[in-house]
């Protein structure tokens, strides 16, 4: 459409928080189309820009956050495993539950954690799916989602071509997909590998090193979790060798550059378990993956601590997620801000809320058109109540409640 034809509209607010500089007092936002066109003050903005204005009066204007980990085919598991003794214990008791669902009770599932996350605020989804066949039943999803087909061969590891093909043919008439094997406990190296060849356009996301279990089985081929593995038919061949990290990571050449992964594809999920050797394998690496940390989720499994001090000084972009409602209470991104901020009390309220804006942003190659408030960046917008005598970030991250105002892709 012609510059003239599209409908012009400037939010004003009392704060925006552009993370793109010093949040603007009496500030205001001027969209066309689904783009943001000028942000600033809001005399400012008014005098070189046309449309209607919004004015949303004593609120914070933020960016919309981004979810950079979750499964909302488990939106209806909510509160209905209890805490396991084991990580493997749990992944029997969620496979029970699973084989009660139908393809109905999985649909209905992702379209109630949309509804959900959208009322937090939730403007963008990293979503993970079992079931990349059912999305076309979800074709107007009301959130900017990455659609990530979740892939496990452990039952048939010569069939890994066949899945990544058929994920693709199911996925690729979303605007944004793209490729999860699993685990390193449940996809093969080879479908690892046929992910990576699937095209550079193809995001790719994967759970690495989250428990003890998990370690253990690598490491020491050993304990629950190596056990259960080996009695469902897996090739064991792969344990005993070393640590998850390393596995995932290949054999260092002779330049660390050239790892046996094409690491900065990777967006990986939880990390908690890293051996003394594993941080010097990261600090050799010299291009990084990103990490997505699920605050809530980690504390309900019980890992060992995330070991989020040691991560960022050595240059992983570090996002926050909040994992499947199977093992968390809910799917806002404001509680695990401050999960988060529990565990990391001297961490800024600034730095934390980049975890569920420009970080995420970034993890999904999204960064200069996610993430901020900044001309020609995507008009996706959120609002909260703004009090004049508190720290600004300090509110953003206490912020408990549903949100009343929001706009993704310029409609509010
Ligand atoms: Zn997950």
């Amino acid at each position: 459409m012609p510059e003239s034809h599209k409908r012009g509209m400037i939010v004003r607010a009392r704060a925006v928080v552009t993370m793109d500089g010093p949040p603007i007092e009496n500030g205001a936002v001027a969209i066309s189309g689904d783009r943001i066109v000028d942000v600033g003050r809001f005399d400012e903005v008014k005098t070189s820009n046309s449309g209607t204005v919004v004015d949303l009066g004593e609120q914070a204007l933020l960016p919309g956050l981004i979810n950079a980990h979750c499964h909302l085919d488990y939106t209806c598991l909510r509160g209905e495993i209890p805490r396991q003794k084991s990580f493997t214990d749990w992944i029997r008791a969620i496979n029970a539950e699973k084989s009660k669902l139908s393809p109905e009770d999985y649909i209905a599932s992702i379209n109630e954690g949309f509804a959900e996350a959208k009322r937090f605020g939730t403007t963008t989804i990293a979503n993970l799916t079992a079931f990349p066949e059912l999305i076309r039943q979800v074709p107007d999803a009301p959130l900017r989602t990455w659609w990530l087909a979740e892939l496990i061969d452990v039952r048939a590891p010569d069939r890994a071509d066949e899945l990544v093909d058929a994920a693709v043919e199911s996925l690729k008439f979303a605007q944004n997909y793209g490729l999860a094997p699993h685990a390193l406990f449940t996809a093969s190296k080879n479908l690892y590998q046929r992910c990576e060849e699937a095209g550079a356009n193809v995001l790719l996301t994967t759970h690495l090193a989250e428990s003890r279990e998990e370690m253990e089985m690598f490491r020491d081929a050993s304990g629950p979790l190596y056990e259960f593995m080996k009695s469902i038919g897996r090739d064991m061949g792969d344990c005993g060798n070393g640590t998850p990290l390393e596995l995932f990571v290949g054999p260092l050449n002779a330049s660390p550059d050239r790892t046996g992964r094409a690491l900065p594809q990777w967006i990986v999920a939880h990390l908690n378990e890293l051996t003394e050797s594993d941080f010097q394998l990261l600090e050799k690496i010299r291009t990084k993956f990103h990490v997505v940390h699920s605050p809530r989720s980690h504390q309900y499994f019980g890992h060992n601590r995330f070991p989020f001090k040691r991560l960022h000084p050595l240059g992983l972009n570090v996002s926050l997620g909040t994992d499947s409602l199977a093992s968390n209470e809910s799917l806002s991104l404001f509680a695990e801000m401050r999960a988060f901020q529990r565990s990391e009390p001297e961490r800024s309220p600034e730095k934390i809320f980049e975890m569920i804006t420009v970080n995420p942003a970034s993890a999904l190659r999204q960064q200069n058109t996610l993430g901020r408030i900044a001309p020609g960046f995507r008009a996706d917008l959120i609002a909260i109540p703004r009090s004049k005598d508190r720290d600004l970030f300090g509110e953003i991250v206490a912020f408990d409640g549903e949100i009343n105002w929001m706009m993704v892709n310029g409609k509010p």
